[in-house]
């Protein structure tokens, strides 16, 4: 039996961000993960493989729709999905390993296997029972299922299939128009299969800025993906090889049936804590299933933490990562801090989807006062330049003060974009003071610049 100061159980970037923070504290810390590999399902199964497959399907897109244009002349290339699969896994690999040296590099023991906490102040992996002074809980998610709806992992299958389908399907449906379904439902429209979308809401990707949600749709539906709004999918029924989706429509409880060789179940995600031991400390947990924390991230046992995605928030990989980094710095003794508030959202298809604070319709809801400023990437020159005119960026301000509230970006770099708003809403800017920032040219901030004019006396190049 080892005693330590802190044991967190998960390594996603929850998890590994919070045994890294500690040991660089000096607090003797060990990791327990039962997946072969360090990174959760971020590096694993989520945020990398499915950006390795965004890029390799990007490229095949330029290939196909821009390359002639530029006078770049040949045959478009062709897929191998093997090599494609291959360079994904060498992704995910050159990933996980980087954590496994991290945890070397910090002196962190990992502790492999499924842990669980049979009383406060001990952690049990495999037969060996160890003793924490502190725990964290970063175990993370798992897709969310849907009654009816039967997951093999082959025919009908979660993101986690849908990462290493055996080939390219001639026809996928996806259930869900949220963050997951689109972006790996545009990776294989890119590939060549015919994708439908099935959506309950009548707009897609929920809780986002209405503007964008239309445009975003439009883009997705030149792209060839096809969209069935306020259809409730009643249940799948799947061979080894082909699969029938049926739905009803909300408008008119019409029933449709619609034919598919992949079916990818894309309703969200839930907490993931099984095995865990939770019920037996008797951890107060949310209504929605999260295990319940204070500000501080502690849970109603005392000595125990819980980060990421088993709790409440938006479950992204930057927001448990900052969780990590402060509940680290909380369980030191330090002022450990995450700004809810300005937490950035990114959608990698393309263009990228990004946003960040308050959206129009909250501030309504909210009855504060606003203003807004758009600029559109048509008077980019460098988006024109590189066929990326099509989006734009939106900034949302108070009305009395210019002080930004919230960002929505549609169009070329959107998720690096954002990121200029969030240091701005870090350090309470205003418009004005964006606006008032030099912004090299060419380059795609100037559409932020721009928006940002235009929350005032006005964007020049529009
Ligand atoms: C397809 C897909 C794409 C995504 N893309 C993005 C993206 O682009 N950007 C983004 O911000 N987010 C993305 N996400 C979400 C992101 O992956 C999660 O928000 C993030 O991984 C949450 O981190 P976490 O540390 O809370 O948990 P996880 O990453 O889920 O890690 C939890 C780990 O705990 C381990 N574990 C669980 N129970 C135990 C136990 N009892 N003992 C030992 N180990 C245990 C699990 O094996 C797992 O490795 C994506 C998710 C998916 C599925």
């Amino acid at each position: 039996m080892s005693t330590y100061d802190v044991i967190v159980i998960g390594s996603g970037p929850g998890g590994y961000v919070a045994a890294i923070r500690c040991a660089q504290l000096g607090l003797k810390t060990a990791c327990v993960e039962g997946r072969d590999t360090l990174g959760g399902t971020c590096l694993n199964v989520g945020c990398i493989p499915s950006k390795a497959l965004l890029h390799a399907s990007h490229m095949l897109h330029e290939a196909e729709h821009n390359f002639a244009e530029m006078g770049l002349k040949g045959k478009s290339p062709s897929v191998d999905w093997k090599q494609m699969l291959t360079y994904k896994q060498s992704t995910i690999d050159t990933n996980t390993k980087g954590i496994e040296f991290l945890f070397k590099k910090n002196k962190i023991d990992w502790l492999k296997g499924w842990g669980s906490i049979p009383e406060a102040g001990k952690v049990k992996v495999g037969d060996e029972v160890h003793e924490a002074k502190n725990i964290i809980i970063a175990t993370g998610s798992e897709a969310s299922s849907l009654p009816g709806v039967e997951v093999d992992e082959k025919v009908v299958v979660t993101s986690t299939g849908a990462l290493e389908l055996g080939k390219v399907p001639k026809k996928m449906v996806v259930i869900g128009a949220g963050v997951i379904g689109l972006e790996l439902g545009s990776v294989y429209a890119r590939l060549g299969s015919e994708v439908t979308v099935v959506e309950f809401l009548d707009a897609i990707t929920p809780g986002m800025d209405p503007e964008v949600q239309k445009t975003f749709q439009r883009m997705l539906k030149k792209q060839g993906l096809e969209f069935i709004m306020g259809a409730a999918v009643q249940k799948t029924e799947a061979t080894k090889t082909k699969a029938k989706v049926h739905y009803k429509l909300r408008k008119d409880d019409s029933e449709h049936v619609i034919d598919a060789d992949v079916v990818l179940l894309a309703t969200g995600r839930k907490p993931y804590h099984d095995g865990a031991g939770l019920d037996a400390l008797g951890i107060e947990m949310t209504k929605r299933g999260q295990i319940a924390v204070d500000d501080h991230w502690a849970t109603s046992v005392k000595g125990i933490y819980a980060i990421g995605d088993v709790i409440e928030g938006p479950m992204l990989a930057h927001k448990a990562e900052d969780e990590g980094m402060a509940v680290a710095e909380v369980i030191a003794g330090k002022h450990g801090h995450v700004n809810y508030g300005v937490i950035p959202g990114v959608i990698y298809t393309h263009p990228e989807v990004a946003s960040v604070g308050e959206t129009e319709a909250t501030l309504k809801e909210a009855g504060r006062a606003y203003k807004v400023g758009k600029f559109s990437f048509m008077g980019n020159a460098r988006a024109k330049a590189v066929f990326a005119g099509d989006g734009f960026v939106k900034i949302i301000v108070d009305k009395e003060t210019d002080r930004i509230l919230g960002a929505h970006i549609i169009g070329p770099g959107a998720g690096d974009l954002i990121h200029e708003v969030c240091v701005a809403m870090e350090f309470g800017a205003s418009a004005q003071d964006l606006a008032m920032t030099c912004h090299a040219h060419p380059t795609y901030s100037e559409a932020v610049r721009e928006a940002a004019l235009a929350c005032g006396d006005g964007p020049i190049h529009m």
